[in-house]
Protein backbone atom coordinates (compact mmCIF):
# COMPACT_ATOMS: atom_id res chain seq x y z
CA UNK A 1 0.00 0.00 0.00
CA UNK A 2 1.06 3.57 -0.55
CA UNK A 3 0.08 6.95 0.92
CA UNK A 4 -1.21 8.11 -2.59
CA UNK A 5 -4.30 5.27 -2.00
CA UNK A 6 -5.20 7.16 1.34
CA UNK A 7 -7.23 10.08 -0.24
CA UNK A 8 -5.11 12.38 1.28
CA UNK A 9 -4.38 15.83 -0.72
CA UNK A 10 -0.86 16.78 -2.70
CA UNK A 11 0.06 19.30 -0.17
CA UNK A 12 0.06 16.67 2.64
CA UNK A 13 1.64 13.71 0.44
CA UNK A 14 4.26 16.13 -0.63
CA UNK A 15 5.45 16.41 2.94
CA UNK A 16 5.15 12.67 3.57
CA UNK A 17 7.18 11.85 0.58
CA UNK A 18 9.83 14.62 2.01
CA UNK A 19 9.80 12.42 5.36
CA UNK A 20 11.47 9.91 3.20
CA UNK A 21 8.07 7.26 4.46
CA UNK A 22 7.13 5.17 1.70
CA UNK A 23 4.61 3.26 3.28
CA UNK A 24 1.61 3.72 5.32
CA UNK A 25 2.06 1.87 8.87
CA UNK A 26 -0.49 -0.31 9.70
CA UNK A 27 -2.39 1.99 12.28
CA UNK A 28 -1.87 4.36 9.11
CA UNK A 29 -3.43 2.17 6.77
CA UNK A 30 -7.11 1.58 8.81
CA UNK A 31 -6.93 5.12 10.76
CA UNK A 32 -6.36 7.37 7.42
CA UNK A 33 -9.05 6.84 5.22
CA UNK A 34 -12.08 6.60 7.95
CA UNK A 35 -10.81 9.57 9.45
CA UNK A 36 -10.89 11.37 5.80
CA UNK A 37 -14.37 10.32 5.89
CA UNK A 38 -15.38 12.32 8.97
CA UNK A 39 -15.78 9.81 11.03
CA UNK A 40 -15.41 9.66 14.95
CA UNK A 41 -12.60 7.00 15.85
CA UNK A 42 -11.43 4.98 19.32
CA UNK A 43 -7.87 3.65 17.92
CA UNK A 44 -6.09 1.09 20.14
CA UNK A 45 -2.35 2.03 19.04
CA UNK A 46 1.10 2.09 20.79
CA UNK A 47 3.38 4.52 20.74
CA UNK A 48 5.91 4.07 17.68
CA UNK A 49 3.27 2.69 15.71
CA UNK A 50 3.00 5.82 13.72
CA UNK A 51 0.24 6.79 15.73
CA UNK A 52 0.88 10.35 15.17
CA UNK A 53 1.01 11.04 11.72
CA UNK A 54 -2.23 8.69 11.67
CA UNK A 55 -4.48 11.22 13.30
CA UNK A 56 -1.99 14.61 11.98
CA UNK A 57 -2.54 13.89 8.31
CA UNK A 58 -6.37 13.84 8.34
CA UNK A 59 -6.44 16.83 10.19
CA UNK A 60 -4.02 18.61 8.02
CA UNK A 61 -6.31 17.83 5.25
CA UNK A 62 -8.73 20.12 6.52
CA UNK A 63 -6.80 23.06 6.71
CA UNK A 64 -5.71 23.03 2.97
CA UNK A 65 -9.09 24.70 2.75
CA UNK A 66 -9.74 28.09 4.43
CA UNK A 67 -12.32 27.89 7.09
CA UNK A 68 -15.77 29.32 6.57
CA UNK A 69 -15.55 31.33 9.31
CA UNK A 70 -12.70 34.33 10.28
CA UNK A 71 -11.59 34.22 13.80
CA UNK A 72 -8.27 32.89 15.29
CA UNK A 73 -9.44 30.13 17.10
CA UNK A 74 -7.67 26.56 16.27
CA UNK A 75 -9.53 24.19 14.25
CA UNK A 76 -7.57 21.21 15.27
CA UNK A 77 -6.82 20.77 19.15
CA UNK A 78 -4.34 17.98 20.32
CA UNK A 79 -4.98 16.82 23.33
CA UNK A 80 -1.71 15.33 25.25
CA UNK A 81 -1.10 14.18 28.74
CA UNK A 82 2.70 15.40 29.10
CA UNK A 83 4.57 18.47 27.54
CA UNK A 84 7.26 15.91 26.37
CA UNK A 85 4.64 14.41 24.09
CA UNK A 86 3.12 18.30 23.45
CA UNK A 87 6.60 18.68 22.02
CA UNK A 88 6.29 15.23 19.58
CA UNK A 89 3.16 15.97 18.51
CA UNK A 90 3.93 20.34 17.70
CA UNK A 91 7.09 18.81 15.76
CA UNK A 92 4.70 16.33 13.98
CA UNK A 93 2.47 18.58 12.65
CA UNK A 94 4.79 21.35 11.45
CA UNK A 95 6.66 18.48 9.43
CA UNK A 96 3.67 16.93 7.93
CA UNK A 97 2.36 20.51 7.51
CA UNK A 98 5.06 22.48 5.94
CA UNK A 99 3.51 22.11 2.63
CA UNK A 100 0.07 24.39 3.96
CA UNK A 101 0.43 28.54 3.53
CA UNK A 102 -0.01 30.15 6.75
CA UNK A 103 -0.04 26.77 8.92
CA UNK A 104 0.36 27.91 12.61
CA UNK A 105 1.03 25.44 15.23
CA UNK A 106 0.68 26.24 19.01
CA UNK A 107 1.95 24.27 21.72
CA UNK A 108 0.51 25.40 25.24
CA UNK A 109 1.77 23.18 28.24
CA UNK A 110 1.92 23.63 31.88
CA UNK A 111 5.01 24.95 33.10
CA UNK A 112 5.68 27.43 30.33
CA UNK A 113 5.88 31.12 31.39
CA UNK A 114 2.41 32.50 30.82
CA UNK A 115 3.47 36.19 29.19
CA UNK A 116 4.86 34.13 26.24
CA UNK A 117 2.09 31.72 25.90
CA UNK A 118 -0.60 34.71 25.64
CA UNK A 119 1.29 36.17 22.71
CA UNK A 120 1.49 32.81 20.96
CA UNK A 121 -2.69 32.46 21.12
CA UNK A 122 -2.93 36.54 20.31
CA UNK A 123 -1.14 35.75 17.12
CA UNK A 124 -4.18 33.21 15.91
CA UNK A 125 -3.76 29.24 15.94
CA UNK A 126 -4.46 26.60 13.40
CA UNK A 127 -3.72 23.56 15.41
CA UNK A 128 -3.05 23.85 19.24
CA UNK A 129 -1.33 21.28 21.03
CA UNK A 130 -1.85 21.26 24.89
CA UNK A 131 -1.80 19.13 28.30
CA UNK A 132 -5.65 19.58 29.58
CA UNK A 133 -4.66 21.64 32.62
CA UNK A 134 -3.17 24.54 31.10
CA UNK A 135 -5.35 24.60 28.12
CA UNK A 136 -8.33 25.01 30.65
CA UNK A 137 -6.91 27.81 32.45
CA UNK A 138 -6.31 29.37 29.09
CA UNK A 139 -10.09 29.13 28.44
CA UNK A 140 -11.18 30.42 32.05
CA UNK A 141 -9.05 33.29 31.04
CA UNK A 142 -10.99 33.80 27.63
CA UNK A 143 -7.57 33.02 25.41
CA UNK A 144 -8.57 30.20 23.57
CA UNK A 145 -11.38 30.15 21.46
CA UNK A 146 -12.47 26.96 20.25
CA UNK A 147 -15.76 27.74 18.30
CA UNK A 148 -13.94 27.20 15.08
CA UNK A 149 -12.55 23.88 16.21
CA UNK A 150 -13.51 20.75 13.66
CA UNK A 151 -11.45 18.25 15.52
CA UNK A 152 -10.33 16.94 18.69
CA UNK A 153 -7.66 14.33 19.29
CA UNK A 154 -7.11 12.61 22.40
CA UNK A 155 -3.91 11.33 22.30
CA UNK A 156 -2.52 8.47 24.84
CA UNK A 157 -6.22 9.23 26.48
CA UNK A 158 -5.51 6.06 28.90
CA UNK A 159 -2.34 8.13 30.39
CA UNK A 160 -4.39 11.72 30.32
CA UNK A 161 -6.95 9.45 32.85
CA UNK A 162 -3.95 7.50 34.69
CA UNK A 163 -2.75 11.77 35.69
CA UNK A 164 -6.07 12.33 36.77
CA UNK A 165 -7.51 14.68 33.59
CA UNK A 166 -10.92 13.50 33.64
CA UNK A 167 -12.27 15.95 35.08
CA UNK A 168 -10.47 18.90 33.05
CA UNK A 169 -11.36 16.61 29.46
CA UNK A 170 -14.83 16.64 30.55
CA UNK A 171 -14.91 20.73 31.50
CA UNK A 172 -12.76 20.93 27.74
CA UNK A 173 -15.01 18.60 25.73
CA UNK A 174 -17.99 20.82 27.17
CA UNK A 175 -17.15 23.50 25.26
CA UNK A 176 -16.01 22.43 21.81
CA UNK A 177 -18.56 22.43 19.14
CA UNK A 178 -20.63 19.38 18.76
CA UNK A 179 -20.55 19.33 15.06
CA UNK A 180 -16.70 18.42 15.43
CA UNK A 181 -14.70 15.44 14.75
CA UNK A 182 -13.33 13.35 17.27
CA UNK A 183 -10.62 10.93 17.16
CA UNK A 184 -9.34 9.24 20.67
CA UNK A 185 -6.29 7.15 21.12
CA UNK A 186 -5.34 5.03 23.71
CA UNK A 187 -2.73 1.96 24.55
CA UNK A 188 -5.76 0.14 24.88
CA UNK A 189 -9.34 -0.01 24.75
CA UNK A 190 -10.02 -0.60 28.46
CA UNK A 191 -13.45 0.08 30.14
CA UNK A 192 -12.72 2.87 31.51
CA UNK A 193 -11.43 4.39 27.98
CA UNK A 194 -14.55 2.71 26.46
CA UNK A 195 -17.06 4.92 28.71
CA UNK A 196 -14.71 7.68 28.36
CA UNK A 197 -15.27 7.64 24.57
CA UNK A 198 -18.89 6.86 25.11
CA UNK A 199 -19.62 10.33 26.43
CA UNK A 200 -17.30 12.00 23.79
CA UNK A 201 -17.61 10.44 20.42
CA UNK A 202 -20.49 10.01 18.23
CA UNK A 203 -21.05 6.65 16.64
CA UNK A 204 -17.39 5.84 16.78
CA UNK A 205 -15.67 3.08 14.55
CA UNK A 206 -13.53 1.19 17.09
CA UNK A 207 -9.77 0.15 15.52
CA UNK A 208 -7.56 -2.19 17.34
CA UNK A 209 -3.97 -2.50 16.09
CA UNK A 210 -2.69 -6.32 17.17
CA UNK A 211 0.18 -6.09 14.92
CA UNK A 212 3.83 -7.73 15.59
CA UNK A 213 5.01 -3.51 16.71
CA UNK A 214 2.14 -2.98 19.09
CA UNK A 215 3.03 -7.01 20.71
CA UNK A 216 6.58 -5.43 20.76
CA UNK A 217 8.22 -8.51 18.84
CA UNK A 218 10.80 -6.18 17.44
CA UNK A 219 12.46 -5.67 20.94
CA UNK A 220 13.76 -8.51 22.93
CA UNK A 221 12.42 -8.82 26.63
CA UNK A 222 14.76 -10.24 29.50
CA UNK A 223 15.48 -9.64 33.43
CA UNK A 224 17.93 -9.70 35.69
CA UNK A 225 17.31 -11.10 39.35
CA UNK A 226 19.18 -8.69 41.81
CA UNK A 227 19.99 -9.51 44.96
CA UNK A 228 19.87 -5.63 46.21
CA UNK A 229 20.33 -2.12 45.24
CA UNK A 230 24.25 -2.42 45.30
CA UNK A 231 23.77 -5.79 43.18
CA UNK A 232 21.26 -3.79 40.66
CA UNK A 233 24.31 -0.87 40.15
CA UNK A 234 26.65 -3.71 39.31
CA UNK A 235 24.27 -5.19 37.02
CA UNK A 236 23.36 -1.55 35.31
CA UNK A 237 27.33 -1.04 34.94
CA UNK A 238 27.70 -3.90 33.06
CA UNK A 239 25.40 -3.55 30.68
CA UNK A 240 25.83 -0.46 30.30
CA UNK A 241 29.68 -0.95 29.38
CA UNK A 242 28.12 -2.95 26.91
CA UNK A 243 29.42 -1.61 23.52
CA UNK A 244 26.00 -2.86 21.52
CA UNK A 245 24.13 0.11 23.99
CA UNK A 246 24.03 2.74 21.70
CA UNK A 247 21.58 4.75 24.29
CA UNK A 248 19.88 3.92 26.78
CA UNK A 249 16.83 4.72 28.70
CA UNK A 250 17.20 3.97 32.39
CA UNK A 251 14.00 3.75 34.36
CA UNK A 252 13.79 4.74 38.32
CA UNK A 253 10.64 4.78 40.35
CA UNK A 254 11.24 7.83 41.75
CA UNK A 255 12.66 11.73 40.90
CA UNK A 256 15.06 11.28 44.05
CA UNK A 257 16.67 7.92 42.44
CA UNK A 258 16.63 9.18 38.89
CA UNK A 259 18.98 12.07 40.40
CA UNK A 260 21.00 8.95 42.30
CA UNK A 261 21.75 6.71 39.52
CA UNK A 262 22.68 9.49 36.72
CA UNK A 263 24.96 11.00 39.53
CA UNK A 264 26.58 7.57 40.30
CA UNK A 265 26.92 6.80 36.23
CA UNK A 266 28.08 10.09 35.88
CA UNK A 267 30.75 9.26 38.55
CA UNK A 268 31.50 6.44 36.59
CA UNK A 269 32.44 7.79 33.47
CA UNK A 270 29.33 7.64 31.67
CA UNK A 271 27.89 10.30 29.85
CA UNK A 272 24.60 10.15 31.41
CA UNK A 273 21.91 12.08 33.37
CA UNK A 274 18.30 12.35 34.82
CA UNK A 275 15.27 13.29 33.34
CA UNK A 276 11.78 13.97 35.94
CA UNK A 277 9.78 16.47 36.89
CA UNK A 278 11.39 18.09 39.25
CA UNK A 279 13.58 20.08 36.97
CA UNK A 280 12.78 23.47 34.73
CA UNK A 281 11.40 23.54 31.59
CA UNK A 282 14.66 24.66 30.11
CA UNK A 283 16.83 21.68 31.95
CA UNK A 284 14.73 19.06 30.40
CA UNK A 285 14.83 20.67 27.26
CA UNK A 286 18.48 20.48 27.15
CA UNK A 287 18.80 16.80 28.17
CA UNK A 288 16.32 16.17 25.81
CA UNK A 289 18.17 17.95 23.05
CA UNK A 290 21.40 16.06 24.36
CA UNK A 291 19.75 12.85 23.81
CA UNK A 292 18.67 13.70 20.35
CA UNK A 293 22.04 14.67 19.24
CA UNK A 294 23.82 11.43 20.55
CA UNK A 295 26.19 13.86 23.27
CA UNK A 296 23.87 12.16 26.00
CA UNK A 297 24.20 8.13 25.84
CA UNK A 298 22.24 7.26 29.25
CA UNK A 299 18.76 9.21 30.49
CA UNK A 300 17.33 7.92 33.80
CA UNK A 301 14.29 8.38 33.99
CA UNK A 302 10.66 8.95 35.48
CA UNK A 303 7.75 7.64 33.96
CA UNK A 304 6.11 10.81 33.19
CA UNK A 305 9.10 12.33 32.23
CA UNK A 306 10.30 10.09 29.61
CA UNK A 307 6.63 9.77 27.83
CA UNK A 308 6.65 10.72 24.43
CA UNK A 309 10.14 10.67 24.07
CA UNK A 310 10.89 9.32 20.62
CA UNK A 311 14.85 9.13 19.72
CA UNK A 312 15.52 6.37 17.24
CA UNK A 313 19.01 5.55 18.79
CA UNK A 314 17.77 4.58 21.88
CA UNK A 315 18.89 0.94 21.35
CA UNK A 316 18.16 -0.29 25.38
CA UNK A 317 15.55 0.51 27.99
CA UNK A 318 16.59 -1.05 31.34
CA UNK A 319 13.92 -1.05 34.04
CA UNK A 320 16.03 0.11 37.31
CA UNK A 321 12.55 -0.84 39.08
CA UNK A 322 10.01 -1.96 37.88
CA UNK A 323 6.60 0.31 36.77
CA UNK A 324 4.42 0.00 39.46
CA UNK A 325 1.85 -0.31 36.27
CA UNK A 326 1.83 -3.07 34.28
CA UNK A 327 0.43 -0.20 31.36
CA UNK A 328 3.70 1.87 31.87
CA UNK A 329 5.76 -1.38 31.16
CA UNK A 330 4.56 -1.06 27.77
CA UNK A 331 4.95 2.22 27.13
CA UNK A 332 8.90 2.51 28.59
CA UNK A 333 9.64 -0.31 26.29
CA UNK A 334 7.99 1.41 23.43
CA UNK A 335 10.78 3.98 24.06
CA UNK A 336 13.31 1.48 22.50
CA UNK A 337 12.51 -0.10 18.69
CA UNK A 338 11.89 3.26 17.13
CA UNK A 339 10.72 3.81 13.82
CA UNK A 340 11.57 0.22 12.18
CA UNK A 341 14.52 -0.60 14.41
CA UNK A 342 14.63 -3.22 16.93
CA UNK A 343 15.86 -2.83 20.69
CA UNK A 344 16.01 -4.19 23.69
CA UNK A 345 14.30 -3.76 27.10
CA UNK A 346 15.97 -5.09 30.14
CA UNK A 347 14.69 -5.38 33.49
CA UNK A 348 16.06 -5.48 37.15
CA UNK A 349 14.00 -7.26 39.52
CA UNK A 350 14.61 -7.81 43.32
CA UNK A 351 12.62 -9.92 45.48
CA UNK A 352 10.03 -7.27 46.03
CA UNK A 353 9.46 -6.70 42.60
CA UNK A 354 8.84 -10.73 41.76
CA UNK A 355 4.86 -10.32 41.55
CA UNK A 356 4.94 -7.09 39.84
CA UNK A 357 6.75 -9.47 36.72
CA UNK A 358 3.81 -11.74 36.56
CA UNK A 359 1.31 -9.17 35.73
CA UNK A 360 3.65 -6.98 33.33
CA UNK A 361 3.48 -11.09 32.30
CA UNK A 362 -0.13 -11.81 31.94
CA UNK A 363 -1.03 -7.74 30.37
CA UNK A 364 1.17 -7.86 27.74
CA UNK A 365 0.98 -12.07 27.15
CA UNK A 366 4.46 -12.27 26.75
CA UNK A 367 6.70 -14.31 29.23
CA UNK A 368 9.95 -12.16 29.75
CA UNK A 369 13.09 -14.44 29.89
CA UNK A 370 15.35 -14.53 32.69
CA UNK A 371 19.31 -14.57 32.35
CA UNK A 372 22.51 -14.34 34.09
CA UNK A 373 25.64 -12.50 33.73
CA UNK A 374 28.94 -14.69 34.45
CA UNK A 375 30.38 -13.13 37.77
CA UNK A 376 26.81 -11.29 38.70
CA UNK A 377 25.14 -14.03 39.54
CA UNK A 378 22.11 -13.87 41.79
CA UNK A 379 22.62 -15.41 45.12
CA UNK A 380 18.79 -16.30 45.08
CA UNK A 381 19.04 -18.26 42.42
CA UNK A 382 14.84 -18.06 42.03
CA UNK A 383 12.01 -16.60 43.80
CA UNK A 384 9.72 -18.45 46.08
CA UNK A 385 6.48 -19.22 43.91
CA UNK A 386 3.69 -17.54 45.30
CA UNK A 387 1.29 -19.68 47.59
CA UNK A 388 -1.76 -19.66 49.21
CA UNK A 389 -5.45 -20.88 47.49
CA UNK A 390 -6.09 -17.55 47.21
CA UNK A 391 -3.47 -17.11 44.43
CA UNK A 392 -4.74 -18.50 41.37
CA UNK A 393 -1.60 -19.82 38.61
CA UNK A 394 -1.25 -16.68 35.81
CA UNK A 395 -2.36 -19.24 32.95
CA UNK A 396 -5.68 -19.59 34.85
CA UNK A 397 -6.21 -16.21 35.32
CA UNK A 398 -9.65 -14.71 33.36
CA UNK A 399 -9.03 -12.28 30.77
CA UNK A 400 -5.38 -13.66 29.74
CA UNK A 401 -5.50 -14.28 25.60
CA UNK A 402 -5.36 -17.78 24.72
CA UNK A 403 -2.97 -19.60 22.90
CA UNK A 404 -0.29 -16.78 24.82
CA UNK A 405 2.21 -17.62 27.13
CA UNK A 406 1.23 -18.68 30.60
CA UNK A 407 2.91 -17.27 33.49
CA UNK A 408 6.08 -19.43 33.66
CA UNK A 409 8.07 -21.06 37.17
CA UNK A 410 10.48 -17.89 38.53
CA UNK A 411 13.61 -19.28 37.52
CA UNK A 412 16.93 -18.63 36.20
CA UNK A 413 17.38 -19.36 32.45
CA UNK A 414 20.45 -21.73 32.83
P1 LIG B 1 4.53 7.50 16.73
O1 LIG B 1 3.90 6.16 16.99
O2 LIG B 1 3.59 8.46 16.11
O3 LIG B 1 5.22 8.03 17.96
O4 LIG B 1 5.68 7.31 15.60
C1 LIG B 1 6.82 6.52 15.79
C2 LIG B 1 7.93 6.82 14.79
O5 LIG B 1 7.62 6.29 13.50
C3 LIG B 1 8.22 8.30 14.57
O6 LIG B 1 9.62 8.47 14.66
C4 LIG B 1 7.77 8.60 13.16
O7 LIG B 1 8.59 9.57 12.57
C5 LIG B 1 7.92 7.26 12.47
N1 LIG B 1 6.93 7.04 11.39
C6 LIG B 1 5.63 7.40 11.37
N2 LIG B 1 5.01 6.98 10.24
C7 LIG B 1 5.95 6.31 9.54
C8 LIG B 1 5.92 5.63 8.27
N3 LIG B 1 4.80 5.54 7.54
N4 LIG B 1 7.07 5.04 7.84
C9 LIG B 1 8.19 5.10 8.62
N5 LIG B 1 8.29 5.74 9.81
C10 LIG B 1 7.18 6.32 10.27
Amino acid sequence: MTFDSLGLAAPILQAVAATGYTEPTPVQARVIPEALAGRDLMVSAQTGSGKTAAFMLPALQRLTVPHAAHGRGPRVLVLVPTRELSAQVTKAAETYGRAIARLRTVSIVGGMPYPAQNRLLQMGVDILVATPGRLLDQMQSGRVDLARLEVLVLDEADRMLDMGFKDDLDAIVARVPASRQTLLFSATLDPAIVKLAGAMLREPSRIEMQTARTRHDHIEQRLHLADDQGHKNRLLDHLLRDTGVNQAIVFTATKRSADEVALDLHAKGFAAAALHGDMNQGARTRTLQALHRGRLRVLVATDVAARGIDVHGVSHVINYDLPRQAEDYVHRIGRTGRAGRSGTAISLVNAREHAQVRVIERFTAQAIPVTVIEGLEPRVRSFAKPAGPSRRPPGRSSGRPSGKPAGRSFRQGR
